[in-house]
């Protein structure tokens, strides 16, 4: 169904010298959200995308932005180096003094009530509640051989009067794991007072946020398709690389427009980095319903084209987009993939919405050669992370391979090409509803002594077999048959329905907060309840919980089927009985 003759000529375009020359000219500036240099990074791509030809609109929003400061860590006299977080708080200008304990895993969290917590690995939303919870006086976080930026809010995008609370105070600063195995020594031989000053600007304050679309395009659909622009340090990889990437790919396509079948708005966001995500957040914020009607997905592209990222077989990517990833993947480096389930990370803020995700980031090192290190890794088994030079001031254009930004670069153009020009959207929800079969069959196995789950589990089943017949008629749909139109808009709609109840907790119009995302996770909490006692305080509460989700779960799947049952029978070719699908 798709040209690739096409195809093939539309990838051979990719220019690996001017996908290093735009990633050269914008890690010209430290990028940091809402700051002068960002903007003008923002300006220079706006008038890229301009000289391609793309409408442009360059606008600002409010945010709560978090900016690390000045840190210092000194012990016995002697500072250690040391860098502080966004979103950490900071000390008074004097700093604090306490006593340094070592929080191995299985430390009781009562031994560290006001107490400076030493702790191994990145800091995050979810290591700053628990040791907030705890009472710990700060944190010290032990990293690599680098100093790592992060952030350690647990709040996705703007916070609410609702969350904002849950933005822990307490302070946290990241050492190198040389210091880190000193102050471990200095512990084992006696107490170990420490003293902390961290300075951190956290605000509301404006970011930019640029839009751009695809002219002459009929269709009120779209494909979303984004990047961050802002970034640590020179951030030439994160997010540089990428921002070419996402140029590069609306160049080529800007020149093939009218073989699209689909509009493209291409978003480049701040507040990736400093605010936990609050420029995707806020875009679904404020464009929920027209994405809710029109967005056919998200693309988002982070961090292509590291050098030694050898591993493309396992990027981030739904069950429902696994097979048009794998597709794009074999096509352009004859690997087979793997894909993991995406999670909460790279501004996938439009789970609520519905939108079917394909990739976050692309690309990661070795894993055999990258032990050890602590830069982000997506859970696969070769893949090894972003490199150390991740989130560092390392991050500079000689950690981007040319040769590896082109085939990334391909992979993402034949990705959003295919969405942008096949017949019909190449979704298989199949996928998502074997997926959703497996964890509520698994859950129910473990709960069902107390909640019952069993008419959710035959939804998902009815849901399967519905698809069976869905995908049998969809495979008799031909280039330019009337049918197309009613077979899109069900390949659409099933998206809202899967999406918010595979990948999303709360409400579709609230934003989880940044924790790890496990399948269904509405449900997930069953195996507490299993774990707890019925006469636990917590037991009822949970239950009822549990109770109202699994409602949601099994309205959705119901919904889903309906929508597949009425699209049916018009979309069977004439003479076609309907079968029976029944179980
Ligand atoms: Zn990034």
């Amino acid at each position: 169904m798709i040209d690739e003759k096409y195809e093939d000529s539309l990838l051979a375009q990719v220019s690996g010298e001017r996908l290093i020359r735009n990633t050269g000219e914008i890690a010209r500036w430290v990028r940091l959200s809402g700051e002068p240099d960002e903007l003008e990074s923002f300006q220079w791509v706006e008038k890229e995308l301009v000289a391609y030809g793309y409408r442009t609109e360059l606008t600002s929003h409010e945010a709560f932005i978090s900016l690390p400061g000045r840190a210092r860590l000194t012990v016995d006299g002697t500072d250690i180096d040391c860098i502080t977080h966004a979103f950490a708080s900071s000390t008074p200008s004097k700093g604090i003094s306490g006593e340094l304990v070592y929080a191995r895993p299985g430390t009781d969290p009562g031994s560290l009530r006001g107490k400076v917590a030493l702790v191994d690995g990145m800091a995050s939303g979810v290591s700053a509640v628990k040791y907030a919870q705890a009472g710990t006086l700060a944190q010290v976080h032990v990293q690599d051989d680098h100093l790592h930026e992060t952030s350690v809010s647990p709040v996705w995008g703007n916070p609410t009067d609702m969350t904002i609370d849950r933005i822990p105070s307490v302070p946290s600063v990241s050492i190198r794991q040389e210091d880190g195995r000193r102050l471990k020594e200095a512990l084992d031989a006696g107490p170990v007072s420490v003293k902390l000053v961290t300075e951190v600007l956290t605000e509301w304050r404006q970011i930019p946020l640029l839009l751009a679309e695809l002219p002459d395009i009929r269709a009120k659909e779209f494909l979303l398709l984004s990047s961050h622009i802002d970034s640590w340090h020179y951030g030439a990889m994160d997010n540089g690389s990428a921002n070419a990437t996402t140029l590069e790919v609306a160049r080529l396509l800007f020149e093939r427009r009218r073989s699209l079948r689909r509009g493209l708005r291409i978003a480049f966001w701040s507040g990736h980095s400093h605010g936990r995500f609050a420029g995707s957040a806020w875009y679904a914020d404020r464009y929920w319903q027209e994405l809710y009607d029109n967005c056919v997905g998200h693309v988002f592209v982070d961090s292509t084209g590291g050098k030694d990222a050898v591993i493309v077989t396992e990027p981030p990517v739904m069950p429902q987009t696994h097979d048009l990833a794998a597709a794009v993947v074999a096509k352009v480096t004859g690997e087979k993939f793997v894909g993991k389930r995406i999670g909460r990370f790279a501004d996938q803020s439009f789970y609520g919405v519905g939108l079917n995700s394909t990739f976050g980031t692309l690309s990661e090192q070795d894993a055999e050669k990258n032990r050890g290190t602590v830069s982000f890794k997506t859970g696969g088994k070769r893949a090894g992370g972003l490199g150390w030079w991740w989130h560092t001031e390392h991050d500079t254009i000689d950690k981007v391979d040319e040769m590896n930004l082109v085939r990334d670069t391909r992979i993402y153009l034949a990705a959003v090409y295919r969405l942008l020009s096949a017949p019909l959207l190449p979704y298989d929800y199949r996928r998502a509803a074997d997926e959703l079969v497996e964890v509520v069959g698994e859950l129910d196995g473990i709960v069902s002594a107390r909640l019952d789950l069993s008419q959710v589990l035959e939804s998902a089943r009815a849901l399967q077999d519905r698809l069976a017949a869905l995908y049998q008629v969809l495979a008799t749909v031909a280039d330019g048959d009337e049918r197309a139109d009613l077979a899109n808009l069900v390949l659409l709609r099933l998206s809202r329905h899967l999406v918010p109840i595979a990948f999303h907790e709360n409400e579709p119009f609230d934003h989880d907060p940044m924790e790890p995302l496990k399948p269904v996770p509405a449900l997930q909490p069953a195996r507490e309840l299993a774990a707890l006692r019925t006469d636990d305080a917590g037991y009822f509460p949970l239950l009822t919980r549990l109770q109202r989700k699994r409602n949601w779960i099994r309205s959705e799947l119901e919904s889903a089927s309906r929508l597949v049952d009425g699209a049916l029978e018009s979309l069977r070719p004439e003479g076609v009985q309907a079968a029976a699908t029944g179980r």
